[in-house]
């Protein structure tokens, strides 16, 4: 079985977003997931964010099986 190590550790960090969605929000301006303590979106600089759980995990997904939207990694430690 072929391993892609980038594929998999951002679907690990898609799992980690969705098994605890109120530590995140989802930026309006990128679609980024960024750490819900973070004020301004470090990607885009938006400060306008969607905390809601349901759109924090449905973002996640996306991040998981998509390579394009980018997460902080600074956020998930
Ligand atoms: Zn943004």
């Amino acid at each position: 079985m072929p391993t892609f190590k980038q594929t998999s550790s951002r679907a690990e960090a898609a799992a980690k977003i969705a098994a605890n969605p109120a530590a995140f929000k989802v930026c309006e301006g990128c679609d980024s997931i960024i750490g819900s303590a973070t004020a301004i979106c470090p990607n885009c600089h938006s400060f306008r964010f969607d905390a809601t759980a349901a759109q924090v995990i449905r973002q996640a997904r996306l991040l998981g099986s998509r390579e394009q939207t980018s997460v902080t990694a600074n956020d998930l430690s």
